[in-house]
């Protein structure tokens, strides 16, 4: 099935303004608020969506219509968007969708569009095919502005082959085989919207990840010491903590948005209170920060 991936503002719900509020996209209707605030409104059964290209229509030619063609069938589009505190996730998807070439008039619109100034749209699907994760689900992030990622334009076929990571991440999110994220202290930031927070912490939480490094410092120290506070679980514990320890992932946030692979340099065995302590910060600390000012603290 042809894939397109389409940027609009930043909502919870893309169900009309009222209650939720848009960043980041959203002005080109009579309201200023953006044809998108009803992309997951259900009129009768069906989501009609927005997107705003570049230029006056979608090419449509580039996901297997022919020149003359004004839509297209069965098409996986997929909503990509982003808070201001940034990075650009999934929020959402239609499957097998119909895709316009050119802007289509809403003939009959219902309260809510009119309430919301929505008139317009280029994409329709039906209500049952369309998916809107949560905030706190919205943890897939499409890499902008390198290679194989999505460029300025809102419009993106991610057809070129460096691009095809992203599209296989994206299938297995829309097949519902991506995992889901156990215990968790974060609540509140992740509930806020912080696309890059939820992914930094699936990357260091890679179980067979965790395995090697912790493999790898045991045989080369013989113990999992904490790099920030020396806490040693074993130590503290005895038998019960022995092979316990957390580990955390050194990249800053935004810098790691179009990283796929982890190597066992880019991880620190950490406690679990120094590892709380780091996510805790904005802008994330590097672990010779965090012990430095711990050394000042006692
Ligand atoms: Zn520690
Ligand atoms: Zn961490």
């Amino acid at each position: 099935m042809p894939i397109i991936f389409c940027n609009i503002g930043w909502m919870k719900n893309y169900n009309g303004i009222s209650g939720d509020s848009i960043e980041r996209g959203g002005k080109y209707n009579e309201h200023s608020t953006g044809h998108e605030v009803c992309n997951f409104t259900n009129i009768n059964g069906n989501v009609y969506g927005y997107v705003q290209p570049v230029g006056r229509s979608i090419k449509i030619e580039k996901i297997g219509a022919s020149k003359q063609d004004d839509k297209i069938d069965g098409v996986d589009v997929v909503w990509t968007a982003g808070p201001e505190s940034g990075g650009t996730v999934v929020v959402g998807w239609y499957k097998d969708a119909t895709v316009y070439r050119d802007l289509q008039s809403i003939e009959n619109q219902n309260s809510k569009q009119k309430r919301n100034g929505v008139s317009s749209y280029r994409i329709k699907a039906s209500w049952a095919n369309a998916v809107l994760l949560p905030v706190e689900k919205r943890d897939l992030i499409i890499p902008r502005a390198v290679k194989g990622g999505i460029g300025q334009s809102n419009v993106w076929f991610a057809d070129k082959q460096e691009s095809q990571e992203i599209v296989n991440r994206t299938m297995a999110l829309i097949k519902g085989e991506s995992l889901d994220l156990p215990d968790i202290d974060f609540n509140r930031t992740i509930e806020e919207g912080n696309p890059r927070l939820v992914a930094h912490l699936r990357r260091e939480r890679n179980p067979s990840i965790i395995k090697k490094k912790k493999d790898s410092v045991l045989k080369a120290t013989g113990k999992l010491r904490c790099e920030v506070c020396s806490f040693d679980f074993k130590d503290f514990y005895g038998k019960i903590g022995e092979g316990f320890c957390e580990v955390h992932h050194l990249q800053p946030l935004s810098k790691a948005d179009g990283i796929v692979e982890t190597k066992l340099s880019d991880l620190a065995v950490i406690c679990s209170n120094c590892h709380r302590i780091i996510h805790r910060l904005d802008p994330m600390p590097s672990i010779d920060k965090l012990s430095k000012k711990l050394a000042k603290n006692v």
